[in-house]
This record gives structure tokens, C-alpha cells and sequence, in this order.
């Protein structure tokens, strides 16, 4: 922003002022949670997002305008590092389960364990509490497993190669029962029918009273005598996304839910710190192309029908169909010998893995926006590549003619099982592999020790009372597996115990 801007969106009078009970910051799956709670116990709620309200029939269809109109930087926004690390984000009402393929999972036991025994998070995560919230969710949602009728080519060719090699793969369970095979999730469901938070608990929340400001960026939290009194931030114009002028909200509580990357920012910004930004976890996946005789048809079917899930080797498989524009991209070679694979688009099928990484990033407010940093460990790396040559093995073992696997140094293209085995050889370094992230966790972690946590099991701050946080920042480990359920289920809970304390204080 301009300097001149600056001073201008400070001195003015605000562009617009409101009120609420509690202001929600996002509304992505933590943000618009918390939302469909708050609301349907009668408080007061204002959300506030920073993207626009996008009407899903007209969504862009093509990936360049899709990216742009609904992803943070357009889909680059990346880490710092000299590997960077591509971090995707969605920024638009209801946030990154705008553009993601509605992977649900229920928080696996083991982790919730570790939160108790190491993070002091047993109501948070109290066993029953749990089961009866994602019942709730599951059938609010539609959440049911992909049939074969929707499966499509990719995800079938998949369940193939995993039978073949005895792998325990089993059809993706989705929020889009009625899901249609258009295989466009990241572009918007056309149809609605996956129930992403701005076609579900969005509406659900403003349908029991809450009210949605788009347009209007958080910078900080209003704190007075050590309590959060409101938010401050920037009026943006829709079309040019420049600030127009500065708004301001009072309310009694501010939820954060602005992602892994912009809560850290908006809290830093506040002047909270101790492990503010710090302890930023990610799953960050690589896949593998394979080209097949047969045509593969990855357009028809659910953009995610199939998985594999390997905790124990760190990783889980998954399907993934591309939209021809970024398939066309991943094809190697020039002129007539990419021509010749342009003209059997088709024929290609693509699986990813999600690698659960031990290393732990860092988030600081930068020059020009958010400044990340992440390196993998060694042993991060060798399990991205076990992944990796996992998925060549799973190609090939269903009758690909050429594997590419997309590593610096390595060959373009793969003709045979031993060339592949070739590749496994010998260890990959960080700067061989092009990583990406969808799932985030960190930068605000929940834990009852106030020296080794940002807030405590209520979600609360433990620097500001009335400051609580409500998304995947607050989760203090990854998991392993997607976690929007995980995300949205712990929010549930926590949004639920405010809802009480906001009726208490009411009836008071
Ligand atoms: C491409 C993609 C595919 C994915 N697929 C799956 C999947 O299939 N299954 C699964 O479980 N998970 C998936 N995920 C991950 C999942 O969507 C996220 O983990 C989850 O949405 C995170 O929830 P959140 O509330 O923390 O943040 P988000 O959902 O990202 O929401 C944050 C919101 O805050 C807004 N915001 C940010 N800063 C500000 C500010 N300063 N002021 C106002 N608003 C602000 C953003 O615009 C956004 O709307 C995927 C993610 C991506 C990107
Ligand atoms: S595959 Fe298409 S129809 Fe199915 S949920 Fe995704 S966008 Fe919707």
C-alpha cells in the first residue's frame, strides 16, 4: 500500500462501524463453524472475510480466472526458504473448503491421544463430546462414501493398482453425496453439491441471524485493559481489492479464524507473542503421472475418489484429477514429442501423496505480507520419496507405459519398473522434490500450559480474555490424515462452550 494510503486509511473516519456479541475473523471450515453455533444459540454474530461471497454457477470454469477469483496470491503464495514450499489457501467466503474435494476424516486416535497426555487437551477433545459432534456434522453435511458410480477413471485405475500390490486403499468418503463427477472441485462444485462452508454453515449461520461483511481485511485486534473490545482493519473495493478506507467493530468476543497463515499475522499485529507464528506444521504432497495404452478419462469423476492411507509410513495416498489446462502443464517434453502427448490427454492418470512432516515452520508479519518459512527434515524427505516411488510402483503395476515423476535431476520419463527402482536408490534432497501444502496446522497451538501454548482447551488467548481462536492454527501437531472434520469438530466444541458462557451472561 501506498504510504499516502496508508495515512489516509489511519487518519479517516471509518468507512463503516458495527457492533456485534462475538465477530468471527473468516470463514473458512473453523471460522464458519464456530458461525452455525454461535448463531443457533442466539448470539449475535458478525462475520467478517476477506474475499468475496461467490455465487458457485458463476465461478469461473477455467484455472487461471478460478485461482485468481478464489485463492490467496492466485495460488502462488509460497515460503521463503531457497526450496520454497507452495502454500495454497483459499480467499473467498468459506475459505479453503471453497476449492478443496471435501476429504473427510474423523481425527485419528492416536493423535487425539497425544493431545491429551502431552497438551493437556482432554475436554477439548473428550471422546463422546467428539463422536456426537461429528455425527452432527456428517449428517448436516452429507458426508458418505464416494460410489462407484461417481468414482471416475483416476480413482478406478487407483483402486486396481492398490489391489494389485495388496495395498489398503478404500473409496474417499466426501461431504457431496450428491456429488455429479465433474471432477471441478477446485474450481467450485457447479452444482452445489458438495457441502463446502459457503453453501452450508454460511448460509445455515446467516439463516439463525449472523451477519457476513465481505470484503473487509482484519489487520488487528482491538484490545482495552487487556481484553478484546473489537476488530480494525481495511475496507476493500471488490473488483480492485485496494483498501478504500479503514472499519472498525466492537464486540463483547473476537473469534480468529483467518488460517494457519493470517491468524499468526493478525495476532502478531496485535501485539500478542511468545509462540505466536512459531511451531507451523504442514502435509505437504507430490505426485506422480502415469501414461496408459487406454484411455484413462480423468475429466469424468470425483476430482478425489480413492485413497491409501499408510500413517505408518508417514503418508497417504490419494487420487487427484486435473483440469486439462494444469494437466497439459505437467507433460514433459517439447514440440512434436509433447504434441504427440498433448494429443492423448486422456490417457493419463495422477496420484499424490499427502506426507505427514515432522519439521516445524515459522510465520512472521513481513515487508509485504506474510513471511514463511519451512524446511523438511532428511527423514520428511525419505518418507516423500518412499511415497513417491510408491505411487511409480502403483502406475506401473497397472500397465503404464511412462511414469513421470516430476524430480529435478531425475529423468523426465520413466519407461520401466527398474528405472524406477533406479530412482529409489539413492536418497532425494529438498531441493530435488517441488513440494506443495493444503493442509496446515500451528502458528496459535491450544494447550493447557500457557509457556508452551498460544491458548488454552477453551480456545481462549492466555494473553487476552474474550480473544479466542477457532482454526486449524490452534492444532498443536499434523495429523495425517485431511482435516477439515478434525477442524470443523474441535471449533464445534469449543464455539459450543462459548455459546454457554455468552447465555450465562446473558441470563445474569
Ligand atoms: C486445494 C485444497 C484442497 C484441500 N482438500 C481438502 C480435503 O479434501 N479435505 C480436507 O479435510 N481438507 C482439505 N484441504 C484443507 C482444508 O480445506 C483446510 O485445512 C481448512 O479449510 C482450514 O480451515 P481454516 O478455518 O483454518 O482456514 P480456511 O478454511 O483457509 O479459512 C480462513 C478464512 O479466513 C479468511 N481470512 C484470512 N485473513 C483474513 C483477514 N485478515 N481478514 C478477514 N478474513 C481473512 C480467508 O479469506 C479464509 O476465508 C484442502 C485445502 C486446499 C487449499
Ligand atoms: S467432483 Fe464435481 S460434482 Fe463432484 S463434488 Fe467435486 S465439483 Fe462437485
Amino acid at each position: 500500500m501506498a504510504l499516502k494510503d496508508l495515512f489516509t486509511s489511519i487518519l479517516a473516519k471509518p468507512v463503516w462501524e458495527d457492533r456485534a456479541h462475538t465477530v468471527i475473523v473468516g470463514t473458512g471450515a473453523g471460522g464458519a463453524t464456530a458461525a452455525r453455533v454461535l448463531a443457533a444459540q442466539g448470539v449475535d454474530v458478525l462475520m467478517l472475510e476477506e474475499g468475496a461471497k461467490l455465487v458457485t454457477s458463476e465461478r469461473p470454469r477455467d484455472v487461471p480466472g478460478a485461482l485468481a477469483t478464489t485463492m490467496r496470491e492466485g495460488g502462488t503464495q509460497a515460503s521463503g526458504d531457497l526450496s520454497p514450499l507452495v502454500v495454497l489457501q483459499g480467499r473467498c467466503v468459506g475459505g479453503s473448503t471453497a476449492i478443496n474435494s471435501g476429504i473427510i476424516w474423523r481425527m485419528p486416535e492416536d493423535v487425539r491421544e497425544d493431545w491429551i497426555a502431552n497438551h493437556g487437551l482432554a475436554e477439548l477433545v473428550d471422546a463422546g463430546e467428539m463422536d456426537r459432534i461429528y455425527e452432527t456434522i456428517e449428517e448436516e453435511l452429507e458426508i458418505e462414501e464416494t460410489g462407484e458410480r461417481v468414482l471416475g477413471g483416476n480413482s478406478a485405475l487407483m483402486a486396481k493398482a492398490s489391489a494389485a500390490l495388496g495395498l489398503p486403499g478404500k473409496p474417499i468418503t466426501r461431504n457431496a453425496a450428491r456429488c455429479e463427477a465433474s471432477g471441478e472441485c477446485l474450481q467450485g462444485c457447479p452444482g452445489e453439491n458438495r457441502q463446502s462452508m459457503d453453501t452450508s454453515y454460511v448460509p445455515k449461520a446467516i439463516g439463525d441471524g449472523a451477519r457476513l461483511r465481505t470484503h473487509a481485511r482484519v489487520d488487528r485486534v482491538w484490545i482495552e485493559g487487556g481484553r478484546a473490545v473489537g476488530v480494525i482493519g481495511q475496507a476493500l473495493h471488490p473488483e480492485t481489492r485496494k483498501p478504500i478506507g479503514r472499519f472498525q467493530v466492537r464486540a463483547e468476543n473476537v473469534v480468529v479464524a483467518a488460517g494457519v497463515v493470517h491468524t499468526p499475522i493478525i495476532l502478531r499485529k496485535s501485539g500478542l507473542g511468545g509462540l505466536v507464528g512459531d511451531r507451523f506444521q504442514a502435509h505437504p504432497g507430490a505426485a506422480m503421472l502415469g501414461r496408459f495404452d487406454e484411455p484413462v478419462r480423468m475429466s469424468y469423476g470425483a476430482t478425489q475418489g480413492y485413497e491409501i492411507p499408510m500413517r505408518e509410513r508417514g503418508f497417504k495416498i490419494e487420487s487427484l484429477s486435473l483440469p486439462p489446462e494444469m494437466l497439459a502443464a505437467r507433460l514433459p517434453g517439447v514440440g512434436a514429442e509433447w504434441q504427440e502427448r498433448m494429443a492423448h490427454l486422456d490417457h493419463y492418470a495422477q496420484w499424490c501423496a499427502q506426507v505427514r512432516m515432522k519439521a516445524h515452520g515459522r510465520i512472521r508479519p513481513g515487508l509485504l505480507g506474510p513471511s514463511i518459512s519451512y524446511a523438511p527434515l532428511t527423514e520428511d524427505i525419505a518418507k516423500m520419496q518412499d511415497a513417491a516411488i510408491t505411487i511409480g510402483r502403483m502406475l506401473f503395476a497397472v500397465g503404464a507405459r511412462e511414469v513421470y515423476p516430476g524430480i529435478d535431476g531425475c529423468p523426465e520419463v520413466l519407461r520401466s519398473v527398474d528405472e524406477l527402482e533406479a530412482l529409489a536408490a539413492t536418497p532425494w534432497k529438498r531441493t530435488q522434490v517441488h513440494l506443495v501444502a493444503s493442509h496446515l496446522f500451528g502458528t496459535a497451538v491450544a494447550g493447557a500450559d500457557p509457556s508452551r501454548s498460544v491458548v488454552g482447551p477453551d480456545l481462549q488467548s492466555h494473553e487476552v480474555d474474550g480473544l479466542y481462536v477457532m482454526d486449524a492454527s490452534v492444532f498443536p501437531t499434523n495429523m495425517g490424515v485431511n482435516p477439515q472434520h478434525a477442524i470443523m469438530t474441535v471449533v464445534f466444541r469449543a464455539a459450543e462452550q462459548l455459546a454457554a458462557k455468552a447465555g450465562a451472561r446473558r441470563a445474569a
